[in-house]
This record gives structure tokens, sequence and C-alpha cells, in this order.
């Protein structure tokens, strides 16, 4: 049927087997949804969570650079952190819309399994990526506490090492 020549561009549907086309995100006849899908929407995510971040973190480092608290060693240490966790950040942006147009040759309806799998294995590098751009972030806002006083210093780093706790038993399960 898929090498019918008058219906060459269609595949069958996995959901209803009806003749849909190979690029469509969803069958228009049952609403069927490729696996790619999951990526998809990890992938929008990503990109929307990071850019607002980097927004923030951008703002905060020009504001940084133009007061006079920059020559102050904890001031640089954290500023330190927010840069590399804006440039993890920028790479995450741009590896997720890059994956997000990614190419299937065979169609969405018709990406097989190891191209679902290839995927999302990709998407996990990108979550690692902007875990660390995280802990990068919140690495940042523990040593500025210091600047302020050992005792926001301290319940910073609680926090921090509270956070990082809760991250590891929820990967571990
Ligand atoms: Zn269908």
């Amino acid at each position: 049927m898929r090498n019918a020549p008058l219906r060459s561009e269609c595949v069958n549907c996995p959901g209803c087997n009806g003749q849909v086309y190979p690029n469509a995100r969803e069958c228009p006849r049952c609403g069927y949804q490729p696996a790619t899908n999951r990526s998809d929407e990890l992938l929008g995510s990503l990109v929307m969570v990071s850019s607002i971040l980097l927004g923030f973190g951008l703002a905060a480092l020009v504001q940084v650079a133009s007061d006079e608290t920059r020559n102050d060693s904890l001031v640089q240490v954290a500023t330190g952190f927010w840069t590399a966790a804006s440039v993890l950040l920028a790479g995450v942006l741009i590896g997720a819309e890059v994956l997000r147009r990614a190419d299937y040759h065979r169609g969405r309806l018709m990406a097989t399994v190891e191209d679902d799998d290839r995927l999302w294995a990709r998407c996990e590098w990108l979550l690692w990526a902007f875990a660390v751009s995280l802990v990068a972030t919140a690495a940042g806002v523990a040593v500025l506490g210091f600047f302020f006083s050992n005792v926001h210093g301290v319940i910073a780093c609680a926090l921090a090492v509270l956070m990082l706790g809760v991250l590891a038993h929820m990967a571990r399960r």
C-alpha cells in the first residue's frame, strides 16, 4: 500500500491504518501521535525555560558589571558561576532548537523506535547540561549570600545542599 504510485506520499497511520502524510504531527482521523512528540514537548519547554533564565542571567550580569561592587572577590566568583551557567544555557537553547527542527527522513509518523531513542538520548544530554547550569546558578547565589553576610551565605549553602540531596534522591528512583 505504501508503495502504490498515487499514494506514494502517504503512509498508514499506526492508530487507525488510514492514509496520512508522513510528516503529520498527529493523525487527523484518530488523533494518533508519534512517540517523537515526547521529545518535541520536552525540547519546547527547554527552549522556553532556557531563554527566560538566560534573559534574567544576562540582565543580572550587566547590572553587576556596571556596579562598583564588581571588584569584590565574592561577587567575582558569583558572576563567574553565572557566566558559565549563561553559556551553558545558551548552548542548551541552541541545541534544543536544532534538535526540534531535526529532519525525519521517513517522516514523523514513520519514525522508528531507534529514531525515537536516538532523539530522546540527545534530549537527555541537553537535560543534563540544563541541570548543571541550574546548579551553577545556585552556586553563584550561595556565594553571593556570603557577600551580604555569613548568615545569608550559610542559609543559601544549606538550602543548596538540601536541594542537591532531593535531586540526588529523585535521580536514584
Ligand atoms: Zn489514525
